[in-house]
């Protein structure tokens, strides 16, 4: 059975979705004014593997809502200095993720909603009205406030000392008059040059924390839900905070089930925008490495363990896939019956089922469900080697793989990369079409070295009759 850590019980735990066979996931998402980093990409990749895990190992089915945060400070101040509309801003930002985590091999979720998106602001003010009705705001120049005094509560999910609280990093300190450092703003009254809304709470716009409750409840339904997900620095105040709102507005318990993944790390400090370590997917491309190896590499330690990204590690990442990959096309080749019968092959191929499917529903454990995969790549290399591997056996390995691969995601994604042309479409097509128009003012010489750099970079043409045809080497 799947076991999850909960970090509000700070104990692993056997999980099931408390109705029906659904689980409701809300993983928070990412602020849209910049690339995601790949220590952004730690969080989504690995909470991606929850999903599938959820769904593969588990067998429910999954109702997964991950938000992009498009107003902020950040992306106000992005969109005001950009001199466009807010959604203008954050468009592009939003499409960036999306390709990444597409080509992280990430899932989509069922629900990817905007902060801003019309409905969503609704669900926040109404949200901020039912906890001004129980009591727990109030009200300082336009701006409406939680008062943490009114929650005894606060504080259990980060486990919290109520007297030596502090403001943390992501606390809102502002201008804004609070009656306690420690309270925090659910709706900040409207400023020139900012956009604002109202939907009975005043002009103004949401807090940062009141986005993910709102949403959540939207869109999974009643409380509680069954897992709420995000990266280690959001536990406290962000999801503190999130508890604070939606208990206090719900009266009910809001998730059952708190995830949170530590983070990547460069030379001993954590990757961040704010230290300038970060690299984002592009610039891992522009070193020769594949988005599947990062996967890899991201699903190489359990996730509540700090992993640092160096180069050396990506090398790595890439050479062990290859030796997956290479060893899935020698079973390829695996024809006719084997030199020698044993069961050899069959009985590595069930143990590594058992030892891939225990390590993945104790929490997770991502490094030793590779450690499975690499047991059986090595056991059936030898044994193709030794000719005892019959093509009944060579499909049993392959399907092993194809199922574990349904939770890790990695090898189907390196296999989606080499299909790939090495050069995109659209440059392999606007060439060809230059080495026509060359070929038609008879400059040969240039229409050849068009075909050769081409040829060099792993794409063919091949004139025929009917017109010139490319394809991969
Ligand atoms: P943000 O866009 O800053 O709201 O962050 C999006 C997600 O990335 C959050 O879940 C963060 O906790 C997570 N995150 C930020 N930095 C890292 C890191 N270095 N390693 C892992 N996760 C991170
Ligand atoms: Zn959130």
């Amino acid at each position: 059975m799947l076991r999850l850590y909960n970090t509000l019980t700070r104990e692993e735990e056997p999980f099931a979705p408390a109705r029906g066979n659904v689980v409701r996931l809300y993983s928070c998402g990412p602020t849209v004014y910049a690339r995601a980093h790949i220590g952004n990409f730690r969080t989504f990749v690995c909470l991606d593997v929850l999903r599938r895990t959820l769904r593969h190992i588990g067998g429910f089915d999954v109702r997964q809502a991950v938000n992009y945060t498009d107003v902020d400070d950040k992306t106000i101040a992005g969109a005001e200095q950009a001199g466009v509309p807010l959604r203008d801003y954050t468009e592009p930002w939003i499409r960036a993720f999306r390709d990444d985590a597409a080509a992280l091999g990430i899932e989509t979720p069922e629900e990817t909603p905007r902060a801003t998106d019309e409905p969503n602001l609704r669900a926040m003010s109404e949200m901020i009205l039912a906890l001004e009705r129980h009591g727990h705001t109030y009200r300082r120049a336009g701006s409406i406030y939680f008062r943490i005094s009114t929650f005894p509560q606060y504080g259990r999910l980060a486990r919290l000392d109520r007297e030596g609280m502090q403001d943390g990093a992501r606390v809102d300190v502002d201008e804004y008059s609070k009656d306690d450092p420690r309270d925090f703003v659910l709706w900040k009254a409207a400023r020139p040059g900012e956009p604002s809304w109202d939907y009975g709470t005043g002009p103004g716009r949401p807090g940062w924390h009141i986005e993910c409750s709102a949403m959540a409840l939207r869109l999974l339904g009643d409380p509680p839900i069954d897992i709420h997900a995000g990266g280690i620095d959001l536990i406290f105040p962000h999801h503190e905070n999130e508890i604070a709102q939606s208990e206090g507005a719900t009266k009910r318990d809001f998730a059952r089930f708190w995830v949170h993944v530590e983070h990547l790390f460069v030379e001993g400090e954590k990757m961040s925008k704010s230290v300038g370590n970060v690299y984002t997917l592009a610039e891992i491309a522009a070193r020769g490495h594949r988005p599947s190896a990062l996967r890899y590499l991201l699903l190489s330690s359990h996730y509540r363990k700090q992993l640092n990204f160096t180069w050396v590690g990506m090398d790595q990442a890439e050479e062990a896939l290859r030796r997956i990959v290479d060893c899935l096309a020698r079973l390829d080749d695996v024809g006719g019956a084997p030199a020698s019968a044993s069961r050899r092959t069959t009985d590595v191929v069930t143990r590594a089922q058992q030892q891939f499917r225990d390590a993945i529903e104790a929490d997770l454990n991502t490094a030793a469900a590779l450690a499975a995969v690499f047991d059986l790549v090595r056991d059936v290399n030898a044994a193709i080697d030794a000719g005892e591997v019959s093509p009944a056996e060579a499909a049993a390995v392959r399907q092993a793989i194809e199922d574990f691969d349904r939770v890790l995601g990695v090898v189907s994604l390196r296999q989606t990369e080499d299909a790939r042309p090495p050069v995109p479409v659209e440059e392999i097509e606007r060439l060809m079409q230059e080495r026509q128009a060359a070929r038609q003012r008879r400059d040969f010489a240039a229409a050849d070295r068009i075909r050769r750099d081409l040829a060099d970079r792993g794409v063919l043409l091949e004139d025929n009759p009917g017109g010139t045809r490319w394809k991969t080497k």
